[in-house]
């Protein structure tokens, strides 16, 4: 792998003018408009400001990417490589995408408002990992024979489920992607994607790299346009066999109607969450846990489906661990995504913005305190920008505590007792990721295995890593994981062959 190289603000601005930006639909291996021959327009949420004019899809357009799609998984093109090649192939375009790494984490960066640091440190590396791993394991996969009776040679195989579509979210644009495509493309699916539409440029771009690396016309096709309209078609469509959602749980929700309405289509929701940290009494460094809970609910301005947005600390360190806090805010600098020092940059529109400052209203109305953050700031650059904030004196029953807010802003609730800590913990309809910091190795035990949650951090904030599936309980998830060879499983059907031996003569 390529070394890490962040560019420097002169550089970036240097190299907008010249960016590859694609802003038509990619089907069946080439670019072109929307059949309506609409336009919307995506911009930079750190100025405010028109950067490119997308082409709008609507059903008729995905009618014609699932076609493109359906040829290319029934004529084999895909699913009938041998593994080894697909493995290569999909290499092939880690390769590119790695390559053209600072290109496309500056269309990330000025389409999202994500900051420079982390689209080209971690995003789009991260996607061209995410890629490669699946290939990887493509051809190290084995089927199973059952212990079927004598006479007879029983097997169990899995195989492409066909066209797969997906829709995905605006807060890691090529990232999500990629935790559908690399598992969905390795197992032999062709698909058919819907980025959000803040934030379609990135994709755009990396699906042309999958055929400029030699994966065939067809598998991979891009539908940018609304959820209502473009989703909507996508989850209702009979040659559609399987649907992966990453996005809030209202319209995750809406995809299983979708199914359950027509072709019974597989339904895989990756939703939303309130993830609680728990910090117990025993914890030595507040300065780790300060750190680590900073990361947990202000990377990516808090807009992270496991955002650690409840902090659950005990009593006895909450005022400490308040100081700690604040001290370790000096390590996160908001400001333009463009400067390499920014950890946070802008929400991704004013009505994100809005939703983030009403909800801050919503917690002082009910008696929350605002120890810092709250407001928007450096209006005049035209961009949504919301510092890091806290709210302390937060009960469990407010709205800040039990409602996703995907904004910078934590919640401070405190216990007494171990029992009571899970019990807020788990007291809410969601369930995706969770935090224990303790320096006891019988209360991170006993309360991992208590939290109901797909992913629980012990004295980190944490999400795995590849090797590990990402999913959520309750409201936060549906049907599948993303990330690990699990993910492999749910893009795939399961067939048993069972085939009788005829008697030696
Ligand atoms: P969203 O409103 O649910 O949108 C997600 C995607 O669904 C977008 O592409 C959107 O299209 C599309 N969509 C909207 N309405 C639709 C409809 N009626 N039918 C079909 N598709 C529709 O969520 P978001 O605001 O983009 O993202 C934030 C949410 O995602 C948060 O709740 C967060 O927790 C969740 N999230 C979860 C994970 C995870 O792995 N669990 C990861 C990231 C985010 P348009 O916006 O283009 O119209
Ligand atoms: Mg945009």
């Amino acid at each position: 792998m390529t070394d890490t190289h962040i560019p420097d603000r002169d550089a970036s601005l240097a190299a907008i003018a010249s960016l590859p930006l694609r802003t038509r639909l990619f089907i069946d291996g080439a670019f072109r408009d929307a059949k309506g021959g609409r336009r919307f327009t995506s911009e930079n949420p750190a100025t405010g400001q028109p950067i490119a004019e997308v082409a709008e899809g609507g059903p008729e357009d995905v009618d014609l990417a699932v076609a493109a799609a359906r040829r290319a998984a029934d004529d084999g093109r895909w699913s009938r490589l041998n593994p080894g090649d697909r493995k290569t192939l999909l290499i092939a375009w880690a390769e590119r995408i790695d390559a053209h790494r600072e290109e496309l984490a500056l269309i990330e960066t000025i389409d999202s408002g994500k900051p420079i640091a982390d689209t080209a440190g971690f995003d789009i590396a991260e996607t061209a990992r995410c890629i490669r791993w699946h290939a990887e394991a493509i051809d190290k996969l084995y089927g199973q024979v059952a212990p079927a009776p004598e006479g007879v040679v029983a097997t169990i195989t899995r195989e492409p489920m066909g066209v797969v579509g997906a829709v995905i979210p605006w807060n890691y644009p090529a990232l999500m992607a990629a935790w559908k495509m690399g598992p969905a493309l390795a197992t032999g699916n062709t698909m058919v994607i819907k980025p959000a539409s803040y934030t379609a440029l990135s994709l755009l771009r990396i699906a042309e790299l999958a055929t400029e690396a030699g994966v065939p016309d067809g598998v991979l096709n891009v539908v940018p346009g609304p959820g209502g309209s473009v989703g909507e078609a996508l989850g209702r469509h009979p040659d559609v066999d399987c649907l992966a959602f990453t996005g809030s749980t209202d319209v995750g929700r809406r995809f299983l109607h979708y199914s359950a309405d027509g072709n019974l289509k597989r339904v895989l929701l990756e939703l939303g969450g309130k993830s609680p940290q728990i910090v117990f009494p025993d914890v030595t460094d507040l300065a780790s846990v300060a750190a680590n809970a900073a990361i947990a609910i202000f990377m990516n301005m808090g807009e992270n489906c496991s955002a650690g947005s409840r902090l659950i600390v005990h009593r006895s360190k909450r005022a400490a661990l308040l100081e700690a806090l604040v001290a370790e805010l000096a390590n996160w600098p908001v400001g333009d995504p463009l400067d390499p020092s920014s950890r946070l940059g802008p929400l991704i529109s004013r009505s994100q913005m809005d939703t983030v400052l009403d909800y801050v209203e919503s917690g002082m109305g009910e008696g929350a305190r605002v120890v810092t953050g709250g407001e928007q700031i450096l209006r005049e650059t035209g961009g949504y920008f919301v510092g890091p904030t806290i709210l302390d004196g937060v009960r469990n029953d407010m709205r800040v505590a039990r409602e996703e807010i995907f904004g910078p802003v934590l919640s401070v609730i405190e216990f007494d007792t171990e029992e009571e800590a899970v019990r807020i913990a788990n007291d809410t309809p969601y369930g995706l990721g969770a935090s224990v910091y303790t320096d006891d190795l019988h209360v991170a035990h006993r309360v991992a295995r208590e939290l109901r949650a797909g992913v629980v951090g012990v004295n980190a904030y944490a999400e795995g890593d590849q090797t590990t599936p990402f999913g959520g309980y309750k409201l936060s998830g549906f049907g599948g994981h993303d990330k690990s060879v699990h993910a492999h499983d749910q893009y795939t059907e399961t067939k048993t062959t069972w085939i009788t031996l005829r008697p030696r003569p």
